[in-house]
């Protein structure tokens, strides 16, 4: 091994969702939204002027920064915005995880955390969630160098209610708490009408799903100023524009429609609903959901099994190897017609296992 080896910087990478792109393919894996964006988006995007791209973009991203602040009321200097939330928690693990205390996040729950808190050798650990997956507060109450976790939580979909969030934050006042939104547009209730009450609680949310533009990766942060002053600070000493033109472009006009985002996930909403009575009628089992996924098991069939046989049928789901919830699949919501498709290739398979 060469000397400089012995220095790189060793990392065991997030491993995201397979991106299959198969012509009758359903895909169910990575929880995108199976509608398109608003159709301004659309417009805005064909309306571009090329010639502009020989300039770089608006480093604050301002257009954005203020479309998001007034559709959820806060001043701009509240806001933060990034490449997915993916960049957006990122910055805010450099940001805010810096001490020698442990970080707390579930040890249920999203999978890149621990990735960046070993890539900025963060120290952490991961309280466990109860036998009904749920995020139990007293495990929160102790020192700490901050806190994370989703809310729906991810991959189980369980969301809890505002009320538990400020027990979390109030007995936290000496570290910031970060509640990665991800999936709170589908029925939960956020934790942004804190934001002003608790200094040290910033909420992160995306358009990758409620949106629809998981492809043009937007995510942003909304909390108290100095938090999201620190955060500019540390963007701005890694790469000031992160933003694309277009991606901005679309964004103030995917937050401009209410109309069409209320109704997109409504329709999701739905689907979801109809969607847990067909599983509970098939056997399956999965917590309560208040996001555009569910987590679902069967005490009869084997997840991997399954997970395998639907992939074979060009119906991807998600299954991970990790021993806590090998036994479970995640199921993203699409449209009616897809979760025909998919509850099709599930019945098939149940007959087959039978025969
Ligand atoms: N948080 C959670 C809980 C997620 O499931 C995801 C999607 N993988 C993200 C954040 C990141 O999404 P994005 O970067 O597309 O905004």
């Amino acid at each position: 091994m060469g000397a400089w080896e012995a220095n790189i910087r060793k990392v065991v990478p997030y491993v995201a969702g397979e991106q299959p792109n198969k012509p009758n393919m359903v895909k169910l894996n990575t929880n995108e939204c199976p509608y398109p964006p608003a159709p301004a988006v659309e417009k805005v995007l064909d309306e571009l002027d090329t010639d502009r791209f020989r300039l770089y973009p608006d480093p604050t991203a301002g257009a954005l920064v203020k479309a998001i602040a007034d559709f959820y009321g806060v001043d701009e200097d509240m806001v933060f915005v990034g490449v997915g939330s993916d960049d957006v928690i990122a910055n805010a693990f450099l940001t805010f995880f810096n001490s020698d205390k442990p970080v707390l996040f579930p040890d249920i729950t999203y999978s890149f955390y621990p990735v960046w808190a070993d890539l900025y050798k963060i120290p952490y650990e991961t309280p466990k969630v109860g036998a009904d997956f749920r995020i139990k507060a007293e495990d929160y109450y102790k020192e700490n160098g901050g806190i994370i976790f989703p809310n729906p939580n991810a991959p189980t979909s369980i969301c809890e209610p505002v009320s538990f969030i400020e027990d979390i934050v109030a007995h936290n006042q000496n570290s910031v708490v970060m509640i990665d939104e991800a999936y709170i547009d589908f029925g939960g209730e956020s934790a942004l009408s804190l934001v002003n009450k608790y200094e040290n609680l910033l909420v992160i949310q995306t358009f990758s799903k409620s949106r629809s533009m998981a492809g043009m990766r937007i995510g942003f942060a909304i909390g108290n100023k100095k938090l999201i002053q620190a955060m500019l600070d540390v963007k701005y000493s890694i790469n000031s524009y992160t933003l694309n033109m277009p991606s901005i472009a679309a964004g103030v006009e995917a937050v401009n429609d209410r109309e069409y985002f209320d109704k997109t996930r409504n329709m999701i909403m739905e689907t979801r609903e109809r969607t847990k009575a067909r599983l509970t009628e098939l056997g399956f089992t999965f917590p309560d959901s208040k996001a555009n996924f569910v987590f679902v098991t069967h005490d009869k069939y084997d997840m991997t099994d399954l997970f395998e046989y639907m992939r074979t049928k060009d119906v991807y789901v998600r299954h991970w190897n990790n021993p806590l919830i090998k036994d479970y699949l995640r199921i993203t919501i699409g449209t009616d017609a897809e979760m025909d498709k998919m509850f099709e290739v599930i019945k098939q398979y149940m007959s087959e296992q039978k025969a």
